[in-house]
């Protein structure tokens, strides 16, 4: 027998391996943070012994859900202004509610907010871009998640720095400081290339090339983006930042909700990931990106939420019932994606849009444990024929029972081990009065 840290027995394992196997009556043993055997729970308990064990007869196992874009602390603007468009919206309530409110402690607090959210949903790894990203980095670490964490840097003054030699200062500390970390991912985030001067996008990716740092961003999102960017560039977003030689293989690039047949082949080429975010799209009317082309042509697309206050919540079971929903009204064609491509998203697909499919997105020996123990007892799933149908389009977050992150259990039969809920939903509450004494006549009728 060999002694390990932890062993998973008997359940449905959805390995999205890339024979895609779905293992009946599974064991999984869990050594160091990784994955150091998977395959039947009888071969299991008997190679394998470990002070921990999970039971999962009659539930399915999963790889942790990844959320590829988000902006956590934004948990505490949910339900702030809804019904608007992208400008309206960014412009007249989010920036300035930002520019009040945004401190360290909000990080924070919003950052609590939505770790909760996310490990009771089975989020096990997701990718943001704030201000004071060293105190997410911080909150992220003690919660035991994973995270691809970027500093933004934009061309006006923010919270945490007034200027852009001031931001490129923060991520070059930021980034020595989390480099190597067994959870954290340190990157640098420009908000948009219509936020942020040639000069200094240029100046991004030479950081980024020197460091080694990911390149988290916001690509495409709108039609006026797109117009703008022509008229004020000559060339459309992906174009001209292919142009000025800021795109590679370190670049995650959220929503391209409207790039054109070329500019995917660019975003091929370049080896961009791209995170699609379906339900904030849809909210704020931004459009619908092409992801089943995108697919067809091979790109790494994964799937995210968005912020919170243009979704509004963290749930990627949400996300992938939206997306599938979602192609095949806009496309006509009800088979344009499955429910396994759907799923696919929100796991591998992820992973390889975080460029971190080495690491994560599958139950495979080797990987990073990041694994999630779901429910299948629900009424919302009974009876259950395929188990991707059940996962994509009857499952909810309510169904995640345990959550395994770095082979570290920070959920236990739905009880979090690594939060403070009670605390967390009143620390938020707290804050919720600040942004209305914060905003005056401009907060929104309650
Ligand atoms: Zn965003």
């Amino acid at each position: 027998m060999t002694r390990v840290d932890l062993i998973v027995l008997n359940g449905t394992l959805v390995t999205m391996d890339r024979d895609r196997r779905v293992i009946q009556d599974a064991g999984i043993a869990i050594e160091r943070g990784r994955i150091v055997a998977v395959g039947s729970s009888r071969d299991i308990a008997r190679m394998y012994t470990a002070p921990e064990r999970i039971e999962a007869a009659g539930k399915i196992i999963i790889p942790g859900l990844i959320n590829g874009h988000t902006h956590v602390p934004m948990t505490l603007f949910r339900g702030l202004a809804d019904d608007l468009d992208l400008q309206d919206w960014l412009t007249k309530y989010i920036f300035p509610a930002e520019a009040k409110n945004v401190t360290e402690e909000f990080v924070r607090a919003g950052t609590r907010l939505g770790l909760a959210e996310m490990i009771r949903g089975g989020t096990t790894t997701y990718c943001d871009m704030y201000y004071f990203e060293d105190a997410i980095a911080d909150e992220t670490a003690k919660a035991g998640v994973r995270g691809v964490l970027g500093e933004t840097v934009i061309d006006f003054p923010v919270a945490d720095n007034k200027t852009n030699a001031e931001a490129m200062a923060y991520v070059e500390r930021f980034v020595q400081k989390w480099k190597g970390h067994e959870l954290i991912v340190p990157a640098i985030a420009p908000h948009a290339p219509y936020t942020v001067s040639e000069e200094h996008l240029k100046a991004i990716r030479a950081f980024s090339d020197r460091t080694g740092a990911p390149i988290v961003t916001h690509i495409s999102e709108t039609k006026r983006e797109v117009d703008d960017s022509i008229k004020a560039k000559g060339a459309s977003p992906v174009d001209y930042l292919a142009r000025i030689g800021f795109l590679n293989d370190r670049v995650i690039g959220a929503h391209l909700v409207w790039p054109s047949d070329e500019e995917i082949q660019i975003l091929k080429r370049e080896g961009v990931g791209v995170v699609h975010n379906p339900q904030s799209n849809m909210k704020l009317a931004s459009g619908v990106a092409p992801v089943p082309k995108m697919m067809a042509a091979g790109l790494r697309v994964g799937l995210g939420t968005d912020g919170a206050a243009s979704n509004n919540d963290l749930s990627m079971w949400e996300e992938m019932d939206t997306t599938a929903k979602l192609h095949k009204v806009f496309s006509g064609d009800p088979k344009v994606m499955s429910a396994e491509e759907a799923f696919s998203l929100a796991t591998i697909g992820s992973a390889r849009a975080l460029h971190l499919e080495k690491e994560i997105g599958s139950v495979e020996k080797g990987k990073r444990a990041d694994l999630v123990i779901v429910n299948r007892d629900s009424l919302n799933q009974i009876p259950l024929y395929n188990v991707y149908s059940d996962l994509v389009y009857a499952t909810k977050a309510s169904d995640v029972e345990t959550v395994v992150i770095n082979g570290r259990v920070v959920m236990r039969d739905r009880r979090l081990l690594t939060l403070d809920e009670a605390a967390i939903k009143e620390g938020a509450r707290v804050f919720r009065e600040r942004i209305i004494k914060s905003l005056g006549s401009a907060a929104p009728p309650q």
